[in-house]
């Protein structure tokens, strides 16, 4: 472990101070409104969550003991309480005014949408779980769920949710050995799936795929192949194993008394994106974990029973479970869910959706905006401002650090200057938001996730775990647990241990594995890339976000990434992986380009910065939700061989295209 970052931190100076209409009507409104909350939090640790506890979640027995910490860092919340999630997210918006509400507005990839209400979604869920009881699904069981967005796909996790079943979904994008590996680790029962998904105009395989990956072997413990009938595509049908999900739901009840768990149940597993080393299964839990789904709705997206709401994400990842199956139907609001690709029909569809269903709330990814922003440099037709956004309010990002560019283009193009950014910083492994703007609240620097969330204790301290001042980098960490935390990686106690709470800073300190930094004036939190993306060139240390922001800055630049490689004169030097907006150039051309980004990068940063190599490519190595895999970059900088695992790769074919210069 070491300590990433540059001293002197970024150089941003451009502040965006939330609208004043905003700010009248946001839930946590104001910075009298954030402190107080931080204060409660402060004063009395659990009986602030307690609080929060008991007024957003409904217990079916109250909890006794709020924070369990006697087995640090395994701790445990809300001891003593049960609930259920599904009942949560659907039952209690049958009676509170929300039953005829529009739960999903349901848009799928060739532009056709269905709108599904609180009350037919409860139905379809009740169904769903009583189908998956009379297959013998039980309380504690693991299912897997490899399936494309649709509304099916968050009914089966609310399904498993209701019968408590611990789910396990495997994004729909992964081969067939991905799959495998983790219908191992997990011990599945079943897997629910569909016959295929429509992505982009294509029909492709998922029901194949599951086929597939069974037939690899060692998955002896699945019993059950639930098919969803999207496509109506031809399958094959193992008889016994495999049913229609349409006969399983055909006579079943549509009540469905849900199954009371205790607050720590495993919820679900699910692995990471693999940017860093080979997927952890992470394990939440129930009541702590719906906790924070549905308070960070509430604070970081100011949701309004008004609202329409549409987060890009994939069920697949994290994002598509907080901000997708949980959080918006535990806050009652109204949702889009989307089935297709940000290119289909063309690259204005995401606006043209928006427009269509006018969006309020719209919550992407770096990688999403950067690849829009490209596209309309390209097609000006596909820009932002030749559709109607104005239904927008609020915007937010996620996955990646943004870019300051990104954000401005995000900020002026798409929200007209007139809709907070929720830049929210978080990770599998925290359940919801960490570091975030409020929308209502805290004035905005693009590129910084700014402050923490009330009752998180985020804090950037040096390899010891000693606080380090304002103004100079660190390890990113949070001091005391809260109720969303990770609780273990399934089957693998020692690798939780190890991997987030290392002796070396005592044991008890969640480590991000990010590196961040505090401005010296604001105490705002700016995360400066993975700690394992430290640069040490001649003794200066650097992040890598620094210098891929400075290049993203040049109007010539898509998106950038840069490693750094052992160097004889200057310890480490640094390695830069460049995406222009125009086609990739070639022998002088190229030679050309990187000497004048190098001297880009020496002017907004300083000669240091500099990078010794830029390689230009069509694009660059990704994991399947869209984040730079810079472990891969930094093998092919040193000119070695990958032997890592890139059972996450997006797009292999393009580290034939990074291994050597243009
Ligand atoms: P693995 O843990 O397997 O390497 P991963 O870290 O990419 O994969 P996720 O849990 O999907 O898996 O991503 C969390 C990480 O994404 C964070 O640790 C951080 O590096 C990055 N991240 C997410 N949101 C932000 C943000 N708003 N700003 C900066 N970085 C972010
Ligand atoms: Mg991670």
């Amino acid at each position: 472990m070491s300590s990433t970052t540059t001293q002197q931190g970024p150089q941003e100076t451009r502040v965006f101070n939330p609208p004043e209409a905003f700010v009248a009507q946001a839930t946590v409104s104001g910075m009298d409104g954030y402190n107080a909350l931080c204060a409660e939090a402060e004063a009395d640790y659990e009986g602030f969550w307690a609080r929060l506890a008991n007024e957003h979640l409904s217990w079916q027995t109250p909890f006794t003991r709020t924070l369990n910490e006697d087995d640090a860092p395994f701790y445990k919340w809300f001891e003593g309480g049960k609930l259920n999630v599904s009942y949560n997210c659907l039952d209690r918006n049958l009676t509170n005014g929300n039953a005829d509400k529009t739960a999903i507005i349901f848009e799928a990839d060739d532009g056709k949408s269905v709108n599904v209400s609180y009350t037919e979604l409860h139905e379809k869920v009740c169904k769903f779980a009583n189908g998956l009881k009379s297959r013998g699904i039980k309380k504690g069981d693991r299912v897997i769920i490899y399936m494309s967005m649709s509304v099916e796909g968050v009914a089966a996790m609310q399904a498993c949710a209701r019968i408590g079943a611990t789910h396990s979904v495997v994004f729909g994008g992964f081969s067939a050995k991905s799959l495998q590996e983790r219908i191992i680790d997990a011990g599945a029962v079943a897997v629910i799936t569909a016959d295929e998904q429509l992505r982009g105009g294509k029909q492709l395989p998922l029901k194949a795929i599951v086929d597939e990956a069974l037939a690899l072997g060692g998955c002896d413990t699945i019993k059950d192949v639930i098919v969803y009938q999207r496509t109506g595509g031809n399958v094959g049908f193992t008889e016994g194993r495999d049913i229609w999900l349409h006969d399983l739901v055909a006579d079943q009840s549509a009540d469905c008394e849900p199954e009371w768990v205790d607050a720590e149940h495993p919820l679900f597993i699910l692995y990471t994106s693999g940017s860093t080393g080979t997927p952890k299964g992470v394990q939440h839990s129930s009541g702590g974990y719906l906790l924070w789904a549905a308070l960070t709705m509430k604070w970081s997206f100011d949701i309004k029973p008004g609202d329409v709401y549409w987060c890009t994400a994939d069920i697949g990842w994290v994002t598509g479970h907080s901000y997708i199956a949980y959080g918006p139907t535990a806050v009652g609001a109204t949702q889009v869910i989307f089935e297709g690709v940000p290119t289909y029909p063309n690259a204005g569809r995401f606006w043209d959706t928006v427009a269509k269903h006018k969006v309020s709330i719209f919550y992407t990814a770096p990688t999403a905006i950067r690849s829009l922003i490209k596209a309309s440099d390209v097609d000006p037709k596909v820009h932002p401002k030749n559709y109607d956004l104005s239904s927008l309010r609020l915007l937010g990002t996620v996955g990646e650090p943004i870019n300051p560019e990104a954000w401005m283009w995000y900020y002026t193009q798409v929200g007209g200057e007139r809709c907070p950014i929720v830049d929210t910083f978080w990770q599998t492994e925290t359940g919801g938001h960490m570091i975030t703007p409020l929308p209502g609240v805290t004035p905005m620097v693009p590129g910084s996730c700014t402050l923490p969330l009330p009752g998180i204790m985020a804090a950037i301290v040096d390899e010891a775990g000693v606080d380090v001042p304002n103004g100079q980098g660190g390890i990113l960490v949070v001091k005391r647990p809260w109720p969303s935390m990770i609780r273990t990686i399934w089957n693998n106690p020692d690798r939780f241990k190890t991997s987030y709470f290392p002796d070396e800073l005592g044991g008890k300190m969640y480590l991000a594995g990010d590196g961040a930094i505090r401005n010296k004036d604001t105490g705002y939190f700016t995360i400066t890339g993975r700690i394992d993306d430290v640069l040490n060139v001649s003794g200066h240390r650097m992040g890598t976000m620094e210098i891929e922001s400075a290049l993203v800055a040049n109007p010539l630049v898509a998106e950038a990434a840069v490693v750094g490689r052992p160097d004889d004169t200057t310890g480490e030097s640094i390695c830069a992986f460049v995406v222009l907006k125009q086609a990739r150039p070639t022998g002088d051309d190229a030679k050309k380009l990187a000497l004048e980004l190098r001297n880009w990068v020496g002017k907004e940063i300083g000669p240091i910065a500099k990078p010794k190599e830029i390689r230009f490519g069509d694009n660059l190595p990704k994991t399947r939700s869209g984040k730079i895999m810079r472990r891969l970059l930094r093998v092919l900088a040193k000119g070695e061989t990958i032997t890592q695992d890139v059972s996450t790769l997006e797009n292999p074919a393009i580290l034939e295209q990074l291994k050597e210069a243009s």
